[in-house]
């Protein structure tokens, strides 16, 4: 740290992202990437043209992604940002939306507490219940915005609608960040309840379900005011935040959505594939309504699969918290990336 760093972040302990690992090959199971390429139509903005054209800036109001975000979700272009990532969008709605303090479940998205420690807010850690669901009545009183990832990660675990709708309901005054990083995988968006209340912005991602992790594209849903607030902060922060081949790329890929579709739905194949072989070995799998499974065994500690995974050149993700030390992430990649992880977990409990 250097005698210059303004003492606000003195304490600050940044988000640690998944290991990606330069000195080997890895089959990566650690991030939550799709295994599949982005689409043609994407590919095609990768040529010299577009190259050349990066002498001149994107167009800060993302006017042909917004259109096209919006068909897709039928709402108006007036009701969606657009963002680096959904990592940049989670930073903007702290930032304009929570004064003081803001509710998260104990184990959850590891960015929220980074935001909260960032701006300084009181959190309000609400535990999730035994089996890891989590109980929206926890939420309905306590007065502070939440931010609630649906599906959580890393749980997996989903929340019917019904439940968020229930959480916007019993405080009209209290705003819910919905974070739907993951919910191609099996869920069903909230998108349609910003309609009804000004009270929810929802915010989703192209890194997972849309193979553009690399690209940073994230964006938000919600009422017009709430989308305004946050240009108003973009506009003040960083107005080119999105660069020119991303807004392209993100608009070929909404116009090939069919084929994202359809990539889902292998990933769950494959999800729930990997799932029955690994409880057949003894695991018990959390259900898992994303592209990552949550898997804890009997007499192999998370650490120690972490490790000799790795050792065999598989990475997955183990992180070392209360609750959940014996767990193991698995991203679900390719089939034949999964029957090789699948090789070298039997081999480790055959040990
Ligand atoms: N939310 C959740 C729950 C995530 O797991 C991630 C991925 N790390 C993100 C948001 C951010 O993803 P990105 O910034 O790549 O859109």
């Amino acid at each position: 740290m250097s005698r210059f760093l303004n003492l606000r972040y003195k304490k600050l302990t940044p988000y640690t992202p998944g290991e990606q690992p330069q000195d080997r090959r890895y089959i990566k199971l650690n991030t939550n990437e799709s295994p599949y390429p982005p689409s043609e139509g994407v590919l095609t903005v990768l040529n010299r043209q577009a190259g050349e054209e990066l002498r001149l800036y994107s167009d800060p109001e993302a006017s042909e992604l917004k259109k096209k975000l919006a068909a897709r979700y039928g709402v108006a272009p007036e009701n969606v940002f657009v963002s680096n990532g959904s990592d940049e969008a989670l930073n903007f709605a702290f930032m304009a939306f929570v004064p003081e303090r803001i509710a998260f479940a104990d184990i959850t998205y590891g960015f929220y507490q980074v935001f909260s420690e960032l701006y300084g807010l009181q959190t309000q850690i609400i535990p999730l219940r035994e089996d890891f669901s989590l109980a929206v009545e926890d939420y309905e009183h306590i007065g502070c915005p939440c931010v609630i990832a649906n599906p959580n990660a890393p749980t997996g675990l989903l929340l019917p609608v019904s439940h968020i709708e229930r959480l916007l309901q019993s405080d009209p005054n209290r705003l819910v960040i919905l974070d739907e990083a993951y919910i191609d995988f099996g869920g069903t968006t909230a998108i349609p309840l910003i309609q009804r209340y000004d009270n929810l912005l929802v915010i989703q991602t192209c890194s997972k379900s849309r193979s553009l992790a690399g690209a940073r594209l994230g964006y938000a849903i919600g009422c017009k005011s709430l989308i305004q607030d946050l240009e108003t902060l973009r506009f003040s922060t960083n107005p080119y935040n999105v660069n020119r081949l991303t807004l392209k790329m993100g608009c070929r890929a909404l116009e090939e959505q069919d084929y994202y579709d359809e990539n889902c739905l292998r990933i769950i194949e494959t999800r729930e594939y990997t799932r029955s072989k690994l409880e057949n070995m003894g695991f018990r799998c959390l259900d898992s309504k994303t592209n990552f499974l949550f898997a804890e065994h009997p007499s192999v500690s998370g650490e120690r699969m972490y490790q000799e995974l790795k050792d065999r050149g598989i990475l997955v993700r183990h992180f070392d918290r209360p609750r959940i030390r014996s767990f193991i992430r698995i991203t679900i990649g390719n089939r034949k990336e999964m029957e090789e992880f699948l090789r070298q977990v039997e081999a480790i409990l055959a040990d």
